[in-house]
């Protein structure tokens, strides 16, 4: 095997596929059933036998690419994952070469220097102090700070740890208290519900916050729910604001959340995974104003800020906050040495951790926080764009004037249209939608991440739904996709 001949092959192939994804040459998606994928590719043989180096490795690549989801062509409007910028695909073959795990600082300065400055230029955009270089002393005496993790999910389990040690400090040796309460909308990432879970603090800890008719925290009646919350003996660990929502993509007025967490002494987290990006528009920055009144916000690079997966930021206005999440020793990891750099492992759940702030960085440092920022606004602004025309279309309908780059929508026709809809499109390789339920009916779901998609694909998109829509209610539409699919498609579930 060689590196650089191999690497060549590997580096072709995925120049054909990134451009001719771009300039939507073939299908957007091609859903096989996975045992024709097993056997295509010849895993069984290949693992006994070996040898997957030279022109079998392109073979194989051809193979492994004709079924894979092309995130970068025009018509790909299902999932929030980055279309990514080829720099950060380049950075994520560099860390996985080099493979410096760099949660101690010497098992990779260099990613640990990155993963440093990352976290300081995110605070910077938050408006929150960033951590001062270990040899600048007694400078600052409170900080941000910060750590990076593989996704959101983790990040946002991470943020109500540091949550959980600032209302019980004595949570490591004790356990849970027994009494405390996390206050979210139910528009929340299914992830907030989980890391309620994961942490035991069990279901009827969360509590539902009151929501308008879109499903946005309704600021003013926090000081009720917390009362709700008294009353039934708790102690609110932390209140959950959307930035923003994952399903049809709303901000939550974090100023006013923000206020009244302050006057009521409640933690306050926002789930910017997908939406705190807008921080880099000139445009779009309002949507965010008042997140620095929040005590931790959770930020991926791999949603908006075109990023391959995974990274993202869990970051918090009080570093020491963070520091205290994890109060727990491994003496052989753990102890005061005297190096040059920072640890990044006693602030995250992971302990051998990919060098992550390069697969951002690349991507930053090739397009500029300028060029970041148009992208933000080109997404969010076809959104809106979208919104104008498929509302002006009188068999369809939007829940909700969009506010970030998730567009939901849907044609005349039952919940179950809606989804064979989908699967048609799917089957046929062309417009790969999602799906949400949302104020109690089932709609299709576009989120814009390609920057190659534009109002022409959009017009086009109503074209195949419309044509889709009469297929179903002719009956049959939905059982031809299913068969040509292998499988319905799941809908909803959508990072
Ligand atoms: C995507 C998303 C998450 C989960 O992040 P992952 O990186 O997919 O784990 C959490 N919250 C919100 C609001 C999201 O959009």
């Amino acid at each position: 095997m060689s590196f650089l001949s191999d690497s060549r092959r590997v580096t072709r192939a995925l120049s054909d596929f990134y451009h001719r994804s771009l300039s939507a040459e073939g299908r957007v998606v091609t859903q096989a059933p996975i045992e024709d994928i097993i056997e295509r590719l010849d895993l069984a043989g290949l693992a006994s036998r070996g040898g997957l180096s030279g022109a079998k490795l392109s073979e194989f690549l051809d193979a492994y690419l004709s079924y894979t989801t092309r995130l970068h062509h025009p018509e790909y409007l299902a999932h929030q994952v980055a279309a990514p910028h080829p720099s950060g695909g380049l950075a994520a073959l560099v860390d996985g070469v080099t493979n410096n795990a760099m949660a101690i600082y010497e098992m990779g300065p260099a990613a640990a220097a990155i993963e440093f400055f990352v976290i300081n230029w995110l605070l910077g955009k938050i408006g929150w102090i960033p951590t001062p270089h270990p040899r600048e002393t007694g400078c600052v005496p409170e900080h941000g700070g910060g750590v990076l993790t593989h996704g959101g999910s983790l990040a946002n389990l991470t943020a109500l740890l540091a949550a959980r040690s600032r209302i019980a400090p004595d949570v490591w040796d004790q356990g849970n208290p027994g009494d405390l309460a996390v206050l979210a909308p139910a528009e929340s990432h299914y992830s907030i519900a989980r890391a309620i879970g994961i942490m035991g603090l069990g279901r009827r800890a969360l509590y539902p916050l009151p929501v308008d008719d879109a499903g946005r925290v309704l600021a003013d009646r926090i000081p009720q729910a917390l009362a709700k919350v008294r009353e039934d003996g708790r102690r609110a660990m932390a209140l959950v604001a959307n930035a923003c929502s994952t399903g049809v993509g709303l901000y939550d007025p974090l100023r006013e959340i923000g206020q009244a967490c302050r006057e009521a002494g409640v933690w306050m987290h926002v789930d910017g995974a997908h939406g705190a990006s807008a921080l880099l528009s000139d445009r779009h920055r309002a949507l965010l104003d008042g997140a620095d009144m929040a005590d931790s916000l959770v930020w991926d690079a791999h949603k908006l800020m075109r990023a391959p997966t995974l990274c993202a930021a869990v970051l918090v206005r009080d570093a020491a906050t963070l520091d205290r999440a994890f109060e727990q020793e491994a003496s052989y990891l753990f102890h005061d040495k005297a190096q040059p750099g920072v640890d990044f492992i006693h602030r995250t759940v992971e302990c051998t951790k990919a060098g992550l702030g390069l697969r951002f960085f690349a991507v930053l440092g090739a397009l500029g926080e300028q060029g970041l920022g148009h992208y933000i606004e080109r997404q969010y602004g076809l959104a809106a764009e979208a919104f104008r025309l498929i509302r002006a279309q009188e068999d369809f309908d939007c829940p909700v004037e969009p506010q970030s780059n998730i567009l939901c929508f849907r044609v005349r026709g039952t919940d179950a249209a809606q989804i064979a809809i989908r699967d048609a499109l799917i089957a046929q390789g062309r417009f790969h939608l999602s799906t949400v339920f949302f104020g109690g009916r089932r709609y299709l779901r576009a989120t814009f991440m390609s920057p190659a998609t534009t109002l022409a694909d959009v017009s086009r998109l109503i074209e195949a739904v419309r044509t889709e829509a009469s297929r179903v209610e002719a009956g049959g539409a939905g059982t031809a996709a299913e068969a040509k699919a292998g499988r319905p498609a799941t809908p909803g579930g959508h990072p």
